[in-house]
């Protein structure tokens, strides 16, 4: 498996970066996960419209969803040519439905929505979902390999036990780190956010191998996440960034 970092910002993009947003490549495969604000133009960097047939939302907030019409437009663009194969599938939660119509009956892509206890079959993976704790229905996701590899991204989330289970023995845990350790934890809890310290229990109490923290903030200094996450868990630990690989 590969996940490529395509935007990690949380809230809104810093100059010429993107907001949530990664490319996890399996196989032949290519799968866009968020699809936050800018993430398209970073997307084009590495695949080309065909090569991404599936997509997944994690939550309709900007910073998650910002680009998924103009994709869905590229795909509409692509239709008028004449043998176009190009076809997205989106997969996101049902809900807040105001925002999830707005995607629906887009030639060139579907809209297929996720209850949380879906398990979605594609190609190699398998996908399972898990309903955060967040302001608005948010789903963290699970995907497998056929040969075990696994990927758990917990989008956006405050701290809750089901998250432990869900990301247990996860090769990768991508976790949101929006707030520093020293940060006023009800905030944090309010907004549906965790802090370093936070993901890194996550990732300790499940056991995962690595961690890589993502959805960064717009203040402090992001070394000192990474530090405060080295207090909390024995494995490797990571801050993400545009263009990274995640190779494993
Ligand atoms: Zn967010
Ligand atoms: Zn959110």
């Amino acid at each position: 498996m590969r996940l490529t970092v395509l935007g990690y910002w949380g809230g809104y993009p810093e100059a010429g970066e993107a907001t949530s947003a990664y490319l996890l490549s399996y196989g032949e495969k290519h799968y866009l996960l968020d699809c936050g604000s800018g993430a398209v133009a970073q997307l084009f960097k590495y695949v080309r419209l065909k090569d991404i047939e599936s997509c997944f939302i994690s939550h309709f907030h900007f910073d998650h969803s910002a680009d998924l019409g103009v994709l869905q437009y590229a795909y509409l663009m692509n239709s008028y040519q004449r043998k176009s194969a190009a076809h997205l599938t989106i997969y996101a939660p049902a809900t807040p439905e105001a925002h999830r119509v707005l995607y629906e009956d887009v030639r060139g892509s579907t809209m297929q929505t996720i209850q949380s206890d879906a398990v979605v079959s594609l190609d190699d993976l398998t996908v399972r979902f898990l309903r955060t704790r967040h302001p608005v229905e948010t789903l963290a996701m699970r995907f497998e390999g056929k040969n075990g590899e696994s990927l758990v991204y917990t989008a956006d989330t405050h701290d809750f036990p089901e998250l432990i289970d869900f990301a247990r023995g996860a090769e990768v845990l991508l976790a949101e780190s929006s707030f520093y350790a020293d940060e006023d934890g009800e905030v944090a809890r309010s907004s549906g956010h965790l802090r370093a310290d936070e993901a890194a229990r996550l990732a300790e109490a499940a056991q995962v191998e690595r961690l890589y923290l993502t959805h960064l903030p717009h203040r402090g200094l992001h070394q000192d996440l990474l530090t405060e996450a080295k207090k909390h868990f024995g494995g490797r630990v990571a801050l993400v960034h545009t263009g990274m690989e995640i190779t494993w």
